[in-house]
């Protein structure tokens, strides 16, 4: 018996890559269909032959994509075109944080930047860096691509980000056998040759990386408002200091994000999109349970 990790899936057929490096396509024994829970990209399994025999436990279960053991997402955010969005940047973040998986962000295009242009984004990520891992690059020059290189190694990661950010042209600047054409790592979300029935998992760098972006929109269905309030971490730590258990940082007297927001330690924006997306979800009509 040997044991490996789940690289591909298609089709019902497992490409596993063992842990002497060698890959083997295997099938998975019946008894996990019955149990409802089939091995997934990203498993750590057991195996002879011809089939998985057993999954290891799970550190985490991404929906989409459907990936198991995810170490970190990487929030990819280009500097200018599209132009960097707080707002994107705060939803992304609180979905990742949904998940129970490690953001780090990351900032591309920073070549289409001024000077003056770049000290003020960089100023305007400061207080994220307090919480956060925070890379700026360029696909472009290939400033700071080598640091990327060692924050995907020995790591699954799930790319996340708006379409046309810089996905696939950071895979291409880090390992040139790819030769993805631009946007092809987008388009390929949840359409196409791959949908759920395709996963695969690309080595790279030491490390893997889905092939599909995950976090495309953010999806308030089964979402409360109490994770909201505790997936905004920033403020999930804060709340220890505010007056009230449970407090939601809106109306409530003595409330210590309140206080640091006043203080001009937490930037407006960023308080705002909480706001906001706490209001979205009061708004959202009822739905019933499926
Ligand atoms: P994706 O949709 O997130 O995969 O984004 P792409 O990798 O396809 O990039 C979208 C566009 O931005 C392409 O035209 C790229 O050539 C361009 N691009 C990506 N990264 C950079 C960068 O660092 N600097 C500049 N100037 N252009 C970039
Ligand atoms: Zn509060």
């Amino acid at each position: 018996m040997k044991e490996g990790i789940i690289v591909k899936l298609i089709g019902g057929l497992y490409t596993v890559k063992a842990d002497d490096g060698k890959k083997y396509e295997l099938k998975a024994r019946g008894k996990f269909r019955h149990l409802g829970e089939s091995p997934k990209v990203g498993d750590h399994v057991v195996f002879d032959d011809f089939y998985i025999l057993n999954v290891k436990k799970r550190n985490n279960n991404l929906v989409r994509p459907p990936i198991c053991n995810v170490d970190q997402a990487i929030l990819i955010n280009s500097a200018k075109q599209p132009d960097f969005s707080l707002q994107l940047l705060d939803r992304f973040l609180l979905q990742i944080e949904l998940a129970g998986i490690r953001p780090v962000i990351v900032v591309t295009k920073i070549d289409l930047l001024t000077n003056e242009e770049r000290a003020r984004l960089e100023e305007m990520l400061s207080y994220y860096q307090k919480f956060y891992d925070i890379l700026f690059i360029s696909n472009k020059t290939g400033e700071n691509v080598e640091q990327m290189k060692s924050i995907l190694a020995h790591k699954i990661s799930v790319f996340a980000g708006q379409s046309g950010a810089g996905k696939s042209s950071i895979l291409n600047a880090l390992d040139s056998s790819f030769q993805l054409n631009t946007g092809e790592i987008s388009k390929a979300l949840g359409r196409g040759r791959h949908t759920t029935r395709h996963v695969e998992l690309y080595e790279i760098c030491e490390g893997y990386v889905a092939d599909t972006p995950g976090f495309s929109k953010l999806d308030l269905f089964n979402v409360t408002e109490e994770d909201i309030r505790d997936h905004f971490v920033d403020f999930a730590t804060l709340s220890q200091q505010c007056r009230f258990r449970g407090c939601y940082h809106d109306h409530e007297p003595g409330c210590a994000v309140k206080r640091e927001l006043e203080k001009g330690n937490i930037p407006q924006s960023r308080y705002r999109n909480y706001l906001q997306t706490l209001q979205e979800l009061r708004q959202q009509k009822p739905r019933y349970p499926r």
